[in-house]
């Protein structure tokens, strides 16, 4: 995320914090460049004007010339910028009302109908009863795909296939919440390819019609400045409550996130970082600041990893590590729920300077894939034993899961080390040596 921005900023900063001596001039030629890689970014140039200026004004008011560590009071104050930039405090979205309803508006493509079933299963996630509305009546495929995601995530989905009259349908899906007693509806409208007049009429009559608690307009922020001016069209016509940027795991530049608060006025409320329905956060712009900056965001990791993770699974599994139990069933299932998280790159990121390091590694979710099938091919014994696979097992292993014996031993070995760690650790918990360690 933002790699090229993030790459840019460290190194304006790095001269700064390599300088034995700072003057007003290395300051001025930071700032210029911590510039540069803001517009490069594709933010706005006067948002970048602005925001450098304050920066340098900040500089020079809190003396960073003669502060002892210059370079790293520097980089408090872009953190600092950012985050003031992005919205300051991270804003929820409004979920009172009987029902409470959310309108998802956007151009096609941007990723509605994929953020409405991610926003169900986050509140479904949260204890909250949900309905799902297609009410995109252009491209009745949305329909299919809205109800695909509501099967996914377990929410239910009210359509109309045969009725064109979005208005209806919207009314129609908030009745029936009414009376089966669902707190939340989550409308899905049609979006055209890009803004015309006759899709904001009809965005604008249904808004009128439904009232929503809370309207949400989701754009693709690879698009840029372009994401900004249709924030900025939708948003005179709709007035909406929030924003939420999609594909931030693609090769964005950043110009959208960054830019967006101050053009339209409006806090960016939600980023979705892929594909799959886990791949969702609340924005929070402070730890993004972080993550522009290098820092990491150890934060968002443990809540995803809370969201993905199975409770009653994790204690199970937690249960048997401290019994030295663990298996390669559980080792199986661990792999799973990790990669419900998300993209593995992407969450690597988020651990401080992880990110730069592993920006040119080819690292996906298949590199699981030769793990996955060499456990696929083990014997529940094998699995719940794995001391009982000698050479002719092994052997079988990797014919069965199309890999070589180097890499099942690989396995074997590093599964042993783990469970060895996982001894090391019980024992030292159990002698009182853990906590003292941790303190
Ligand atoms: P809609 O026309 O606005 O409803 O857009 P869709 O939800 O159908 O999304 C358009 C395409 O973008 C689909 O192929 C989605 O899978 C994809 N997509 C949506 N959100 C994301 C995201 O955050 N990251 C990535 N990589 N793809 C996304």
């Amino acid at each position: 995320m933002f790699e090229n921005l993030q790459d840019k900023l460290n190194k304006a900063i790095k001269t700064l914090k390599g300088q034995g001596r700072i003057t007003e001039i290395n300051v001025a030629a930071t700032i210029k460049e911590v510039r540069r890689a803001l517009t490069d970014a594709d933010v706005n140039y006067k948002v970048a004007k602005e925001i450098t200026d304050r920066i340098r004004d900040k500089a020079l008011d809190r003396k960073v010339l003669i502060s002892v560590e210059p370079g790293q009071l520097f980089v408090k104050i872009v953190q600092e910028e950012l985050t003031e930039l992005m919205g300051g405090e991270a804003q929820g979205i409004n979920i009172k009302g009987d029902p409470a309803v959310m309108l998802i508006a956007g151009l096609q493509g941007s990723g509605k109908t994929t953020f409405s079933g991610k926003l169900a299963a986050y509140l479904k996630k949260q204890g909250r009863s949900v309905l799902l509305v297609a009410a995109d009546i252009y491209r009745p495929a949305a329909i299919d795909q809205l109800k695909v995601l509501g099967e996914q995530v377990g929410v239910e989905v009210y359509a109309e296939p045969e009725n064109k009259n979005a208005v209806e349908i919207a009314q129609n899906g908030i009745a029936l919440a009414r009376k089966t007693g669902k707190k939340i509806v989550i409308v899905d409208t049609a979006g055209r390819l890009a803004v015309d007049e006759a899709m904001m009429q009809e965005i604008e009559a249904l808004k009128r019609a439904i009232a929503p608690t809370e309207t949400l307009f989701v754009v693709d922020s690879m698009t840029g400045q372009d994401a900004v001016n249709t924030a900025k069209t939708f948003n005179e016509r709709l007035n909406f409550d929030g924003v939420v940027l999609t594909k931030l795991d693609g090769d964005a530049r950043g110009g959208a996130a960054l830019s967006i608060k101050t053009v339209v006025n409006k806090p960016i409320k939600f980023i979705s970082t892929g594909e799959k329905m886990e791949a969702l956060d609340v924005f929070y712009p402070d730890r993004m600041a972080s993550r522009i900056l290098g820092m990491g965001d150890v934060i968002s990791l443990v809540e995803r990893a809370q969201q993905a993770f199975d409770e009653d699974e994790s204690k199970r599994i937690n249960a048997k590590m401290r019994k030295n139990q663990f298996d390669f069933d559980d080792f199986l299932s661990q792999l799973q729920q990790i990669k419900k998280m998300g993209n593995v790159k992407d969450l690597l990121g988020m651990i401080p300077g992880m990110g730069k390091m592993i920006k040119d590694l080819d690292i996906d979710n298949d590199s699981f894939k030769p793990i996955e099938a060499i456990i696929s091919s083990m014997t529940p014994k094998e699995r719940s034993r794995p001391d009982i696979i000698d050479g002719s097992r092994k052997k079988r292993i990797a014919n069965g899961s199309g890999t070589s014996i180097t890499q099942v031993n690989n396995l074997l070995k590093q599964f042993d080390e783990m469970r060895k760690m996982m001894k090391k650790m019980n024992t030292m918990q159990s002698s009182g040596k853990l906590n003292k360690m941790m303190r």
